[in-house]
């Protein structure tokens, strides 16, 4: 029976482009674990789209001179456009710029509000006196409290992952004046997060399944007491809130924007005709939600959306937040403000898709933080995906094609050798399966690629070019072998190297699209028309890697100016 299968992926703000560490962090592994489940006959639902709202995004439109529309509207098309290069295959990819989303938003603060979970208090507040404005989160920055960090922002370091107030900050400052704010009180709506201290605790006792950076993280979390937060904030850019008396403020970021994976369900249930078809994900029991986010997201997953969902009551709480850890570049952190990283707009305007995301799953910082270096990406492209998988089809192919009047030839009877590399290639399914569905995607491509070796010893045990002088049936059963295996390939590696899995699909002589295939071990009839064979990747020059980090030195000298 069809599973079903909800996958919410983090809003990434619409204030400046997309990097490797996005991809790596949640993009990629969520467009996996979505592929596989689709090409297994599953149901799924993959949302996420542009956050909008913010001071991330105020803060962009005031140093540029900008309007924040304006920003948003720029950054969330490329985002768009990247999304369609690299292959992450959303069901909907929207923005929190939406009458939808406002409206879902306003009824959970509606629903949260009379249940007595949302309540008004006075908050004491930065406020700057030079720029005679409050300084809501990211427009004050200082010393973390908790971990001596001094780039910490209002509402969250960066460094420890944990949020803070503003007031909580030491040695504060304003963003844009540099002036020691004061403190004044501010009247806002909190949200209880105290009342679901016992049942979070709980609740995340129960996930033994989550990852264990997670599961402690979260377990910590809770147990070192929930404050309310206040989800109101004096900013003019947002969804509003809907009381008398708030049109100068607006609902905080934080709140509005989880709800986005709620709101995107709607959205997507409208536009397919199906009003109600969301339902399916958040209402019915056998739905499991997973939510791909970096881990500077986990406690906005782990805690504060389920206790919001728990206050609203009758829809589904996440079932796995499989939190990535981060990628570094060249060993250095990558920063944004020093331009410190590889763009997704600039690399998909010279690279294919596929080798960064063979590269991004092989190094998939799960468990640990991962590097990303040029010379690795050489590596990888030549010793893994041209060597040991590109080279592995495209010598059979072209053997094949030219030998057996291009089409797959009669094994006649199977030997011990050509058993044991199916036996392997079935192995890998279930090794593959397992590792997939338990969201180890780095394993996962291991294993694929471990096949892939194992093929390749098949071939050069065989040799089917020099076994063809010989023995025309021994050369035949050879390549009919090798050609399942690649085939068994070509499935295994769909939801990592969606662009190459289809190549080769065609090239084996099929139509339409791989996943409509499932995900099966097919081996071809024989007499089955081969295409007229091409390679699959392209071998780099080992200048390029001096190229790219030159480049990345001056991009991120001039950012710094
Ligand atoms: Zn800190
Ligand atoms: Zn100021």
């Amino acid at each position: 029976m069809a599973e079903r299968i909800f996958i919410g992926v983090a809003w990434p703000y619409a204030n400046g482009p997309l990097h490797i560490g996005h991809i790596a962090g949640c993009y990629l592994p969520a467009d996996i674990f979505a592929r596989y489940h689709r090409a297994r006959g599953n149901d799924v639902l993959m949302v996420s789209g542009s956050d909008q709202h913010g001071t991330p995004i105020t803060v962009r439109a005031e140093q540029e001179g900008t309007t924040p529309d304006k920003v948003v509207a720029k950054y969330h098309a490329e985002f768009v456009e990247s999304w369609r290069k690299l292959g992450i295959g959303f069901d909907l990819y929207t923005s929190t710029g939406t009458q939808n989303h406002t409206q879902t938003v306003h009824e959970m603060f509606r629903s949260l509000l009379e249940q007595g979970y949302i309540y008004k208090g006075s908050q004491s507040l930065p406020y700057c006196p030079k720029d005679a404005r409050f300084l809501p989160d990211r427009y004050v920055e200082g010393t973390c409290p908790h971990c001596r960090y001094d780039g910490a922002r209002g509402d969250q370091c960066d460094k420890c992952g944990r949020t803070l107030n503003p007031i909580d900050l030491v040695g504060a400052r304003c963003k844009f004046c540099g002036t020691t704010p004061e403190i004044r009180d501010s009247e806002h709506y909190l949200l209880k997060l105290s009342a679901f201290q016992d049942r979070l605790l709980a609740w995340v006792k129960q996930q033994t399944h989550w990852r264990s950076n997670v599961l402690n993280f979260s377990t910590n979390f809770i147990a070192g007491g929930l404050n309310d937060r206040a989800i109101t904030r004096d900013i003019e850019w947002g969804v509003p809130v809907p009381v008398p008396g708030f049109e100068h403020k607006r609902i905080y970021v934080w709140f509005e924007a989880v709800c986005g994976y709620l709101s995107a369900s709607k959205e997507w249930s409208q536009k397919k005709g199906q009003p109600d078809k969301w339902k399916d994900y958040w209402q019915n029991k056998d739905c499991r939600a997973y939510y791909f986010i970096g881990k500077d997201n986990i406690p906005f997953h782990t805690v504060i959306w389920p206790a919001m969902l728990m206050g609203y009551g009758g829809l589904n709480l996440p079932y796995d937040v499989p939190a990535n850890e981060f990628l570094t570049l060249e060993t250095q952190k990558i920063s944004t403000s020093r331009n410190w990283a590889v763009w997704l707009p600039d690399y998909l305007a010279r690279y294919p898709a596929d080798p960064l995301r063979y590269y991004l799953s092989a190094s998939m910082p799960e468990s640990s933080d991962m590097d990303f270096s040029w010379r690795e990406y050489l590596r990888r492209n030549n010793d893994e995906l041209v060597a040991t998988y590109g080279n592995l089809a495209h010598r059979i192919l072209t053997f094949t094609y030219r030998n057996f009047n291009g089409a797959v030839p009669d094994p006649g009877e199977l030997d011990a050798s050509a058993r044991a590399i199916l036996a392997k290639a079935d192995d890998a399914f279930q090794t593959v399966e397992r590792l997939l569905r338990d969201c180890h995607f780095k394993a996962a491509i291991g294993a694929v690629m471990g096949l892939a070796q194992d093929a390749n010893r098949y071939v050069d045990e065989t040799a089917p070019w020099r076994a063809i002088k010989q023995d025309r049936q021994a050369a035949a059963r050879a390549l009919w072998t090798s050609i399942s295996v690649i085939s068994c390939l070509k499935t295994l590696m769909y939801p990592f190297l969606p662009f190459s899995s289809q190549t080769l699909h065609e090239l084996l002589g099929n139509q339409g699209a791989v996943e409509s295939t499932g995900w099966a071990f097919h081996k071809p009839a024989a007499g089955q028309k081969l295409a007229v064979p091409t390679p699959l990747f392209t071998k780099l020059e080992d200048s390029m890697i001096e190229e790219e980090v030159q480049r990345l030195r001056q991009v991120s000298t001039a950012g710094q100016k």
